[in-house]
């Protein structure tokens, strides 16, 4: 997507806006699965909760993915975009025993990450088959190191845990179909990444009849130029190796999934706002946008770095900006920014806008979330319309007073 493009989609659908790029999912998703092939049985599960808009569904649908789902909603949608329930995992952490009945109803895969869900579930549906989340304990430490960290992370069952869960599951006569990791930790070191499959192949030993080995996400992907990008053909080259292996030695060919959700969409997007200041103080220039931590969190709930292009100006002298939002409360997008000659009016693009950025917004303020667009075939289709008036009032109720 160049800068007329997407200047005009800017003028055309207003500001501020998020614009996908179809093009540039559906290589991710192309790459990710060539990373792999020499696996017989790869499924990819698309992370609904980074980029959950339906017509992006769809696209995923179109491509052969499947979906990972953490809420009954995100069910429902998937099913709305067509997937079939057997190509939907749900991965909660900390819902109730009836919202997984209901996603069971469906004919969803259950993946459970806790002992005390598990047990009741395994002992009234003792056919249903799921899938466990372990947690193995392991994250990267420093640059080559291997530690044993989260250890009181809310997510998993605990590799410690086995022998207590090995008797729920003999006890209930429950039947396990796949074991399931993600740590939520970026793969910046494979060998770290390998070790914690080591564990998880190790756990899968236990279970005769599985059908898949879950090996979550955690794929990084670059947000400045001196990220680490998860090497993911080293990646596939090695796991894939390894789990061709493992399944010649359990005896079956089983399926080796993956749940990016980052990874496939973060690139794909990016966030329009229009300059509505630049206010120069004594020790500062702002940039103040129409927008604010209500559109895009991201930099101030985890710090994270977004570049920013003055697409408007893109050939303008650089000077040094702090791009900040119109919301009452602070929200800094990026402190003292090398960016093109910024004047009112202007158009700033956020890059790496689509993962965890408008499924992430709110009113706060009351404003309306912002429109998307996804650029698909070559054309620009509005796929969310902005929010209006009406959508801050809904659900409201004015009593009498
Ligand atoms: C959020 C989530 C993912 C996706 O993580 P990314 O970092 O976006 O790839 C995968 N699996 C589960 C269970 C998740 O909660």
């Amino acid at each position: 997507m160049n800068n007329r493009t997407l200047l005009n989609i800017a003028k055309e659908f207003g500001s501020p806006v998020y614009v996908y790029d179809a093009d540039t999912i559906i290589n991710q998703y192309k790459r990710l699965t060539s990373a792999f092939s020499k696996v017989n049985n790869l499924k990819i599960n698309y992370a609904v909760k980074a980029l959950s808009n339906i017509s992006v569904l769809k696209l995923f649908n179109s491509l052969g993915s499947g979906i990972d789902t953490v809420s009954i909603q995100e069910v429902q949608l998937g099913l709305r975009a067509g997937f079939k329930p057997e190509n939907i995992i749900f991965t909660p952490n900390g819902v109730s025993l009836e919202e997984i009945e209901n996603v069971a109803k469906l004919g969803v895969q259950i993946n459970i990450d806790n002992l005390s869900i598990l047990e009741q579930f395994g002992t009234k549906y003792p056919n249903i088959p799921v899938c466990i989340r372990i947690n193995p304990h392991v994250m990267a430490g420093g640059n080559t190191n291997i530690s044993v960290g989260h250890i009181d992370s809310k997510f998993g069952i605990s590799i410690h845990q086995i022998p207590l869960l090995l008797r729920i599951v003999e006890n209930t006569g429950m039947h396990i179909n796949g074991i399931h990791m993600h740590t939520g930790s970026d793969i910046l070191d494979i060998d770290v990444f390998l070790y914690a499959s080591e564990i998880l192949f190790e756990t899968a030993k236990n279970f005769k009849n599985l059908d898949f080995i879950d090996f979550g996400s955690g794929f990084k992907v670059p947000y400045k130029s001196d990220d680490i990008e998860t090497n993911i053909e080293e990646l596939g080259k090695k796991l894939s190796k390894r789990f061709n292996e493992f399944c010649k030695s359990y005896g079956k060919d089983l399926t080796l999934a993956f749940e990016p959700g980052k990874f496939l969409v973060s690139e794909a997007g990016v966030f329009l706002a229009k300059v509505n200041v630049v206010k120069q103080t004594t020790s500062t220039v702002f940039a103040q946008v129409d927008s604010g931590f209500n559109h895009l969190i991201r930099p101030m709930l985890y710090g994270s770095q977004h570049d920013i292009l003055n697409i408007s100006n893109p050939k303008g002298r650089e000077r040094f900006y702090s791009v900040v939002g119109y919301i009452c409360e602070t929200d800094t997008f990026a402190n003292n920014r090398r960016i093109n000659e910024i004047n009112q009016g202007d158009i700033l693009c956020f890059k790496n806008a689509g993962a965890y950025c408008y499924s992430m917004a709110s009113n706060y303020n009351s404003r309306y979330r912002p429109a998307e667009v996804l650029v698909y075939k070559g054309e620009a289709h509005l796929i969310r319309k902005r929010e209006t008036f009406e959508d801050i009032l809904n659900n409201q109720l004015e009593i009498a007073i």
